[in-house]
């Protein structure tokens, strides 16, 4: 009811929404011409042997350097290419730069490593998903082990359609990953179908797993029951060394967080892949 604003709110908030759609509108338009415009980057982020410290693995993760917005995040702009389909012909070049990346490591001598990738149910879902990843692995000359597929629990709703898509992959020996784990829609019977490598514990529950109790039960039985299922487990958002030593007592084989690295452009993670961890 708008009798409830005075005409100086209801202004304000005219403004408001006005320039939040404008904004919008804006990425909505840009997101169609961002990849001809090359202002796609991929940062990547290390994974860590829990165990060991060494990292064995990436997750590349999309940033889009907007020319009048500067850096914005996936969390922003993948809904939006989500919502207009744009998703697809960007998730195709983000998979398609890791393997490229990959194979310029593998070549420069730097030891072989897993890249994860973070890939929308739409695009999972696209008819063409299945094709497109043989054929940039073929074209890449990469093994298919070198790629991980992250996939999140939503996509477990229509379990029917995304079984044997998951199978098909892992056929093509790809690795999948079901990221967030803990957050969403999740059917306990469902997981325990899916031929699925790696289960990501959700940052939330990493945060407060030191200072509510029910957290730590909670990741403790995550963790007991990925062992159970045969799933490597992955925590993420560490960020202090109290967190590794519970995971690691825990037996939570690998993770990544702030306190190993922030994710970082190729030429900078080049530096650090060679790093062994403190654990
Ligand atoms: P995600 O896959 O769960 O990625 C983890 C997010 O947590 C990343 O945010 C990462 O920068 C951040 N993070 C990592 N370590 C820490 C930590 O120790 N503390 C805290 N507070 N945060 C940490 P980012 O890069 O903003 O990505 C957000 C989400 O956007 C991702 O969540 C993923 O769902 C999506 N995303 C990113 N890249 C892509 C992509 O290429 N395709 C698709 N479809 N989605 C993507
Ligand atoms: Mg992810
Ligand atoms: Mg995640
Ligand atoms: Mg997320």
């Amino acid at each position: 009811d708008t009798a409830m604003y005075t005409s100086k709110e209801r202004k304000n908030s005219y403004h408001f929404f006005s320039s939040k759609n404008d904004r919008r509108l804006k990425l909505e338009n840009g997101l169609r011409t961002a990849l001809s415009n090359n202002e796609f980057r991929i940062y990547y982020q290390p994974q860590i042997d829990l165990k060991t410290g060494d990292i064995i693995a990436v997750e590349a993760l999309l940033r889009w350097n907007h020319p009048e917005f500067g850096l914005i995040s996936p969390a922003e702009f993948i809904p939006l290419a989500e919502e207009t389909g744009r998703i697809n012909p960007i998730g195709k070049w983000v998979l398609n730069t890791v393997c490229q990346q990959n194979k310029l490591w593998e070549k420069s001598g730097l030891p072989c490593l897993r890249i994860a990738v973070n890939v929308s149910s739409v695009q999972f879902q696209n008819a063409s998903f299945i094709e497109d990843v043989k054929e940039i692995l073929r074209e890449n000359r990469l093994a298919p082990q070198y790629l991980e597929l992250e996939i999140t629990e939503s996509i477990m709703q229509d379990v029917k359609k995304v079984l044997p898509i998951i199978r098909k992959l892992k056929e093509i020996g790809v690795k999948i990953s079901i990221d967030d784990f803990g957050t969403g829609y999740s059917s306990l019977n469902v997981l325990n179908q899916l031929p699925i490598d790696y289960l990501k514990i959700d940052q939330s529950f990493i945060k407060d797993v030191l200072s509510s109790t029910n957290t730590e039960a909670i990741v403790k039985t995550i963790i007991q029951m990925g062992h159970s299922m045969n799933f490597m487990l992955i925590a993420e958002g560490i960020e202090n060394r109290e967190q590794v030593g519970f995971l690691v007592h825990n037996q939570c084989q690998m993770g990544q967080g702030f306190l190993f690295s922030r994710p970082l452009p190729a030429e900078e993670i080049e530096s650090i892949l060679a790093t062994k961890y403190e654990i």
